[in-house]
């Protein structure tokens, strides 16, 4: 017979991610207990994963317990928030024993990295769906927000833009690569990294941020709406990794960069006096000054709006 409801979230949910003092009550009861630090916001934040539109079906169970909270971790980050406790909603077809393993250690392994307590859930039948809660906190008033960014402050970008597009791509078949470009780039895709520490260390610095999910110049574009002010970019400074300039040409890698989803970097502005300070920072991930932000409304690249599949980012409605 296979296990039931309660059985699968005794083995499978219960006592996962890290141990935190401040979690009172975690899995078992009608509810959770948890004891936010005073003087600090609660920064709260919820993503959902289904198969097909988010992660390809039959991806790894390890890779989608990894995603569905490091999308999470990166909003979080995005915030400039310390991750603390999570809530898992999950919808499955049937009690897989094989992918509840490896869902979970997927998801623990990633918790226990970030110091996140899994504390609470609802499990139910029906098609694959993941959804997590994951909440955090912030000194008050120090949370980065999308609406600061000010006319003359430097556009900055994390890590390697570009890449995890480029990974999907290759596991859909629609590019090839090979041997360790190919490695790199399905990793991007597979396990990305969400930057928490580089947002903790952005507090007080950055003036906007808005970590990238569904392509660089879109979530850009969403960045310079909620600050009443525009962009400039200039593509010959996008940071390119190796892995991407090894399997396509410069109009691809720039399409890839710009337009490209699931990359999970930060996308911040910051005044210029803080040119030195970011440059030397050593926050897990690679910044590089990609342009500039303008008094004149919408998104330039060189100078010209975004190519329309570079520009627009995902929809999920989106005719
Ligand atoms: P209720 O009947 O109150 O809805 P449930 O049977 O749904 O309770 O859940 C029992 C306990 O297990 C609760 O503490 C709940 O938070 C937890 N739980 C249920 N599903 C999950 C899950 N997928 N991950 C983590 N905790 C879960
Ligand atoms: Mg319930």
């Amino acid at each position: 017979m296979p296990p039931g409801e309660f059985e699968l979230i005794e083995r499978f949910f219960t006592h996962r991610g890290a141990a935190r003092e401040d979690v009172r009550l975690g899995v078992g009861d009608d509810a959770a207990l948890v004891a936010p630090r005073a003087g600090a916001e609660c920064v709260l934040a919820l993503d959902t994963l289904v198969e097909n539109a988010h992660f390809p079906a039959g991806m790894d169970a390890r890779f989608v317990g990894h995603r569905a909270l490091a999308v999470n971790l990166s909003d979080l980050a995005a915030m400039g928030a310390e991750p603390a406790w999570a809530l898992l909603g999950l919808t499955l077809p049937s009690a897989d024993e094989h992918w509840l393993a490896g869902f979970s250690a997927g998801l623990d392994t990633l918790a226990r990295r970030f110091n996140v307590a899994l504390i609470g859930g609802d499990t139910t039948r029906g098609p694959l769906t993941v959804t997590i809660a994951l909440a955090g906190s912030v000194p008050a008033g120090a949370a980065l927000l999308r609406s600061g960014a000010r006319p003359g402050d430097d556009l900055w970008i994390s890590g390697t833009p570009g890449d995890a597009a480029a990974g999907l791509a290759i596991l859909q078949g629609r590019l090839q690569g090979q041997g360790r470009a190919r490695d790199a780039l399905l990793h991007r895709f597979q396990l990305p990294e969400p930057r928490v520490a580089l947002g903790v260390a952005l507090r007080g610095i950055a003036t906007a941020c808005i970590d990238v999910s569904d392509g660089l110049a879109g979530d850009l574009a969403k960045l310079c709406a909620a600050s009443g002010v525009g962009a400039d970019v200039e593509s010959r400074e996008l940071p390119l990794s190796a892995g991407l300039c090894s399997i396509v040409g410069p109009e691809a890698r720039r399409r890839f960069a710009l337009g490209g989803g699931d990359d999970y970097e930060l996308l911040f502005t910051a005044p210029a006096g803080h040119r030195a300070r970011l440059a030397a920072l050593e926050a897990g991930a690679v910044l590089r000054r990609i342009g500039v932000v303008s008094e004149t409304a919408g998104v330039r690249i060189d100078g010209a709006p975004p190519e329309r599949e570079a520009g627009h980012g995902f929809d999920h409605f989106a005719g």
